[in-house]
């Protein structure tokens, strides 16, 4: 077994940290408290690169296999889990549905400008009355002549309602099958398209500065050629796009833990008590071993599923396991980082305040951890 790290790998990690220590951390707590989208920051990540980091570079990628991906989101993550969300939710969800099962004409018309960040695209699967039970969509398209309308309405969809949002793929029952379940398609659905509307949603506990939006579709018509792959292929897309999705979420969880650690350890050594840091008090510092161990843990977990992804092995069960316990992860590392800081750690004026907010969105997105249970229980044969 290699641990170690590529040299570009390593290259791309150190500077994406000096990016996200320079140029994202002086304003994320603002960005936060007044709830705003920051282009400025989205512009200058796709100048580093940051979005269709996986794609190829005829597409206008980096080409960069998945580890790279997720090691850019930790790090982004251990600043700020907007700007991380924009990122991972451009990458995998936006670019990832396109990339993997668009034509040719969709690759080229679509990845360019998402692979630059100049366009953002929004991933439509949940909805108001489907979200773990997905499948159970009530959005629904069918055709009329060479176009098929679609009515019916999305809720919680990242980067879909920005300026620079260019679309997005919706999934949509378009029949019942013989066994009566429904017929789930996907179709791209262009910004500016008649009868659909995104907007914004706003008051989030987390991901304050990360764009999230309520979409309505009536008797909105899309060309044909909007199909995205096969009729029928709708869920199985959603699903295998959202394998990849929670490798981006773990890292996530990952970098907001090591953030969270980081920031716990630099204020234990300096606020002194009773005489003496605080940090040398056993029920501090053992707070500090947990979250360091569970961290190298939730590295090995991820970085491994990643490896797989990489190795065109199937990664289902170990990326449901490590964004479940990456996410958890994170969750026990922001409440020791504020326990550690004590009522500072309750001002917004500390970091650890937004980290302890953010980390909630890690347990329920892209599957709730009870869902993921679910997932793996399946996978290793307990029912
Ligand atoms: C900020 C944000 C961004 C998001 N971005 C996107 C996006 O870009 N695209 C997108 O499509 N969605 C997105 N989502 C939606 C997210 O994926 C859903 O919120 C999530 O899947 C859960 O669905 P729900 O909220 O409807 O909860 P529900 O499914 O109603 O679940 C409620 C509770 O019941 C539990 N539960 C449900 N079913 C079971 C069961 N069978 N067994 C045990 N417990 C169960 C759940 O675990 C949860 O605790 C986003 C959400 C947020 C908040």
């Amino acid at each position: 077994m290699d641990f170690s790290l590529s040299m570009e790998q390593n290259i791309l990690r150190e500077s994406v940290r000096a990016f996200a220590e320079k140029e994202i951390k002086p304003v994320a707590q603002q960005l936060d408290e007044t709830e705003t989208f920051s282009y400025e920051l989205t512009k200058a990540m796709g100048e580093l690169g940051l979005f269709g980091v996986f794609v190829s570079e005829a597409y206008g990628g980096q080409e960069l296999d998945y580890l790279s991906y997720i090691i850019a989101v930790e790090e982004l993550a251990r600043v700020d889990a907007s700007q991380a969300a924009t990122v991972a939710a451009g990458n995998s969800l936006g670019v990832g549905p396109i990339y993997y099962f668009g034509s040719e004409e969709q690759k080229r018309k679509y990845l360019p400008k998402l692979c630059t960040g100049e366009m953002l695209w929004g991933f439509g699967l949940t909805e108001p009355n489907a979200g773990s039970d997905a499948a159970g969509c009530h959005t629904h398209a069918v055709m009329d002549g060479d176009t098929w309308v679609i009515n019916g309405s999305k809720i919680f969809i990242t980067n879909a309602a920005t300026d620079i949002s260019g679309g997005i793929t919706v999934m949509a029952r378009t029949a019942k099958r013989d066994d009566g379940r429904n017929e789930l398609t996907c179709f791209l659905v262009e910004s500016g398209t008649p009868g659909f509307t995104a907007q914004p949603m706003h008051g989030k506990m987390m991901w304050r500065a990360s764009n999230t939006s309520i979409l309505y579709f009536e008797d909105c018509r899309v060309p044909k050629e909007n199909m995205l792959g096969e009729r029928g292929k709708g869920f199985h897309q959603m699903l295998s796009t959202l394998d990849g999705g929670r490798l981006s979420i773990g890292a996530m969880g990952l970098g907001g833990a090591q953030g969270c650690y980081e920031l716990a350890m630099k204020y234990a050594k300096e606020r002194v008590q009773f005489g003496r840091p605080i940090s040398t008090f056993q029920a501090n510092a053992f707070k500090l071993a947990d979250m360091a161990m569970e961290i190298e843990c939730a590295r090995l977990l991820l970085y491994r599923a990643c490896w797989l992804r990489n190795q065109n092995k199937p990664f289902t069960r170990e990326a449901a396991m490590a964004k479940l316990y990456c996410s958890e992860v994170m969750g026990r590392a922001a409440n020791h980082a504020v326990q550690l800081h004590g009522g500072y750690g309750l001002m917004k004026e500390y970091d650890v305040e937004r980290f302890y907010r953010d980390q909630k969105l890690l347990e329920i997105g892209e599957g709730t951890s009870e869902i993921l249970r679910i997932v793996i229980a399946r996978l290793i044969g307990a029912f």
